[in-house]
């Protein structure tokens, strides 16, 4: 549908924006206002009509593309019926029936589904569960997190205390107690100076030096993007998550993989974790879960992180909001999944991916490109031809 407007119009949205909009992460002196108006597949216009190729998928979100009608329907059909009823002790059929789609996807026994508002809520979640799943073994001590340099995990103030940016934490200081940061599996830029194929891997290892500095008595948890996307868009080496798990594993660690960006077909694979070796205990997912079109996260846990909750009601996770499980946000991203399933896109994703990759690799001609980097399964795209890759620019 295309909105007509005058220059006044244009000129009034402009300036109430600069007079009431506070947008995240955005400088608003001297700010030169973009204002997006419409969308239709790969593409997104702004007032003015100036089109723009949605390369960045609107921050990695929109895997099935904009303007899916039947996304539309499936919001529409469930406002007519139940628009909105939390699940505080109930539930309502679409939290459910994703929840049970999201399960046939997760690997493993990921089988457990607790929904959020967005990928930082979730990352917040999963580690007040795993904290309380310790508690509710007995071993309330383990209460540290591990994360990684070059992280992002979003705003919250969990999210922020695991931060690998610097530009991002700093100015919120004192975080929360309790995070110890690791190097991050870099090669291109190898915190230990060494280049792989002839390192020792001494990114996996630093984690078990790290668990035995502080004490395994005292560190619950690892929480890593599977691959680094913020950051860098940098795929670990392939020994990487193999090794981590089993460090975890043998100082009963719990894993969780941060798939915000990467589940739901971006890397290629439903999650990330299944090519790159990795053996979660939890996965926080957001963005591509719902394409974006109603905001949507989750955290999926395995069997065993679900079971040590079951019991009395000291044993609940306590833990919620009022809009977790929203009937609107479910309906959108069953439809968003079907759609994903039924179209194949990952298929899609490995017959561009090559061909994006062969073309990425040519900008390394330019001097000032270092390094180019995309996912190991395929250069991942998805429909809108978002590739998960990045550059180095010296
Ligand atoms: N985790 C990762 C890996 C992300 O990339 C992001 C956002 O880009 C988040 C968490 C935060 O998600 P949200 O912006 O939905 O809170």
């Amino acid at each position: 549908m295309t909105i007509t407007r005058t220059e006044a119009d244009i000129h009034l949205l402009e300036q109430q924006m600069a007079d009431h909009l506070w947008p995240p992460f955005t400088q608003m002196q001297g700010i030169a206002p973009i204002i997006m108006d419409r969308a239709e597949g790969a593409m997104v216009y702004d007032i003015n009509g100036n089109a723009y190729i949605d390369a960045f998928a609107s921050l990695w979100t929109v895997n099935v593309g904009h303007g899916r009608q039947e996304i539309f329907d499936a919001i529409q059909e469930q406002a007519q019926k139940l628009a909105i009823y939390h699940i505080f002790q109930i539930a309502n059929e679409p939290s459910i029936r994703l929840a049970a789609k999201m399960a046939e996807h997760m690997p493993g026994d990921l089988n457990h589904v607790f929904f959020t508002q967005g990928g930082g809520e979730s990352v917040e979640t999963a580690v007040k569960i795993a904290r309380q799943y310790w508690r509710n073994k007995g071993k309330g001590t383990k209460y540290m997190v591990m994360f990684r340099d070059r992280s992002y995990h979003g705003t919250t103030m969990t999210s922020t205390s695991a931060q690998g940016l610097t530009v991002n934490r700093q100015k919120f200081e004192p975080l929360l107690p309790g995070f110890i940061k690791l190097g991050a599996p870099y090669c291109y830029r190898c915190a230990w100076n060494q280049t792989y194929g002839e390192c020792r891997m001494e990114c996996a290892k630093v984690v078990e030096r790290e668990i035995a500095f502080y004490g395994p008595e005292n560190v619950g948890t690892l929480l890593g993007e599977t691959m680094i996307g913020t950051g860098g868009v940098i795929p670990p080496p392939p020994e990487y998550w193999p090794m981590v798990c089993d460090i975890c594993k043998a100082n009963d660690v719990l894993v969780i993989n941060d798939e915000v960006i990467t589940g739901f077909g971006r890397s290629g694979t439903w999650f990330a974790a299944e090519q790159l070796g990795s053996d979660p205990d939890m996965v926080t997912m957001a963005k591509g879960l719902s394409s974006g079109y109603l905001p949507l996260g989750a955290v999926g846990a395995r069997d065993h992180v679900y079971e040590a909750f079951l019991g009395g009601p000291g044993e609940a996770f306590m833990s919620g909001a009022t809009y977790h499980g929203h009937p609107l946000c479910s309906a959108a991203g069953l439809a968003n999944l079907e759609i994903i399933e039924r179209e194949k896109l990952f298929e899609q994703a490995r017959e561009t991916g090559p061909y994006m990759q062969q073309q990425l690799q040519t900008l390394r001609d330019i001097p000032i490109v270092t390094d180019v980097r995309e996912c190991p399964s395929v250069s991942a795209t998805t429909r809108i031809g978002t590739p998960l890759a990045s550059a180095s620019v010296a």
